[in-house]
């Protein structure tokens, strides 16, 4: 999600605290928690039907392979059947479709291709215009797409509300309300749209965010798949890609695919391709989900808006409401654990729900009778950029895309189409953008990776407790375009 977003002029030290940093009873805290059940609230089968895809038990030939089947997968593999019906199409997921990170996520499709507007001016000046527009025309397209197919995914597009939490956040917004990326609403207008005693202002961008149930969205695109053609198996592990001849072999266990073109779309997992293998980190986002609330609670915090609401500290918090009147309140915490390793004992981490859940309480103190139901944490392919890049491989008969760095759900579909364009080998001007162009930087390899982005993550946590000021560490980070972030 959008970290960091605006970067903060040099301003003077004010105190130590933040408004997160109030107490909080801890029982309320243990008694919220006590029976919520580990694991995605998007993904538990008492809210979502589940589809079933059958395992890879022979070989195959196919002109396009596309491994992993989170929405970057599953866009390019419905892209590439709408632009190519007569292709075969084959879809190989290592373990369920949308059970990775496009089933965990908070389901805000924001419009930003750059991981917010700040980061894109940043590193791209001269192209931000129009990443700017490709963004709002991937959002408008995507939701015009889920339309005509008729795709079950509870999409709202309504408008993303940003908060400020702390005086000096306030200029920030504003900063960002005179770039023209929203209307600014002051205290007492952004409370009489929620409200929290936590708010000191808003910047409301109605039009460049949509919220959408994260697994729905998975399921259905694999479903609008399958109709358009695409065979799509699970628990299909490739484990290895070679060239042969003029086309490529990709290993499932003993079993092997034979294929003209490839897309790899692992996402944070470890790529086929060694030569990404630096390129991303894993970071650990943590999100709870309360009980649906009732009448009574939802007319204690208004809402009625059903805005996608992110607080703007670099440590910060992303919430909405679900449907069945649910709040997911994800952030804060971003873990990176020494190795690079992605792993499920990651997950479960109570003092960081504890944290969560405490600071949920500080946001709405009017909500204390409300209960969390779930508990879960997914990993974020994290790079020195903070949004997708995009490569070439095997004589062009491969290309990839990673490290949208938490906000991919609607960059995913924009990054589908660039490697399709990739394959296609004709310049687009998606393929012409320097952002797609451009490779980032590598992360280190370890003990260095682990010691720069733990000095990192301090630095923007002392940052966030500064009036926003960073220090030489992140200073020169930002002058090198390098940095960390969830
Ligand atoms: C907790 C959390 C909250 C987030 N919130 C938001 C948000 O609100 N908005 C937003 O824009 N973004 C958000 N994100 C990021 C967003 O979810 C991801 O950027 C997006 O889902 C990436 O989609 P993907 O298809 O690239 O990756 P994934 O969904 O991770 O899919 C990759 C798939 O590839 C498969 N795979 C990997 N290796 C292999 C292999 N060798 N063989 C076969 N299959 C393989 C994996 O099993 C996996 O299913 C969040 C992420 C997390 C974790």
């Amino acid at each position: 999600m959008f970290p960091g977003r605006h970067r903060p002029p040099a301003r003077s030290l004010r105190g130590v605290e933040t408004v997160f940093d109030a107490s909080v009873d801890p029982d309320l805290v243990e008694r919220s928690l006590a029976a919520s059940r580990f694991g995605s609230m998007w993904l538990d089968g008492n809210n979502t039907t589940r589809p079933e895809y059958p395992r890879l038990t022979e070989p195959v030939t196919c002109d396009l392979l596309i491994v992993g089947g989170g929405y970057t997968g599953l866009w390019t593999a419905l892209h590439a059947a709408r632009r190519n019906p007569g292709q075969r199409i084959v879809l190989i997921e290592a373990n369920r479709i949308g059970w990775a990170a496009s089933g965990r996520n908070g389901g805000f499709v924001d419009a930003s291709l750059t991981h917010g507007a700040e980061n894109g001016k940043a590193r791209w000046p001269k192209e931000i215009e129009i990443l700017t527009a490709m963004g709002l025309q991937n959002l408008d397209g995507m939701q015009a797409e889920i339309a005509e197919l008729g795709l079950d995914a509870e999409w709202q597009r309504t408008g993303m509300l940003a908060v400020a939490t702390e005086p000096h956040q306030v200029d920030w917004l504003q900063d960002a309300a005179d770039a023209g990326e929203g209307q600014l609403l002051d205290a007492e207008a952004v409370r009489g749209e929620v409200h929290s005693p936590t708010y000191l202002a808003g910047l409301y961008s109605p039009d460049t965010c949509a919220i959408v149930h994260p697994a729905k969205l998975a399921f259905e695109l694999a479903r609008a798949c399958t109709n358009a053609g695409v065979r799509i198996f699970e628990h299909a592990n490739a484990t290895r890609l070679v060239s042969d001849g003029t086309a490529l072999r990709v290993s499932v266990g003993h079993v092997h695919v034979r294929t003209r073109q490839a897309v790899l779309a692992t996402n944070v997992y470890p790529s086929l391709l060694r030569r990404n293998r630096l390129h991303t980190v894993p970071v650990y986002d943590y999100v709870l989900a309360t009980e649906p609330l009732t009448d009574a609670q939802l007319d204690r915090i208004g809402w009625r808006g059903r805005q996608g609401i992110g607080d703007s500290a670099n440590q910060f918090h992303y919430y909405r409401l679900s449907m069945d009147n649910r709040i997911v309140w994800g952030g804060y915490d971003a873990v990176y654990h020494f190795g690079r390793k992605v792993d499920p004992d990651y997950e479960d981490r109570p003092s960081t729900y504890r944290r969560l859940a405490a600071h949920f309480f500080i946001t709405f103190p009017q909500l204390d009778d409300v209960k969390f139901s779930h508990r879960w944490a997914g990993a974020i392919d994290t790079n020195t950029r903070f949004c997708a890049h995009w490569g070439a491989a095997r004589n062009g008969r491969v290309a990839y895309v990673n490290g949208f760095t938490g906000l991919g759900v609607a960059a995913a579909r924009f990054a589908a189409d660039v490697c399709l364009d990739l394959l296609a080998g004709v310049p687009t001007p998606r393929t012409e953008l320097q952002m797609v162009r451009e490779r980032p930087l590598p992360f280190p390899p370890e003990p260095l990776a682990s010691i720069g982005i733990q000095a990192t993550r301090w630095s923007l946590d002392r940052a966030d407790h500064s009036a926003g000021r960073r220090n030489v560490l992140l200073r020169t980070l930002d002058a090198l375009g390098l940095g960390f972030d969830s």
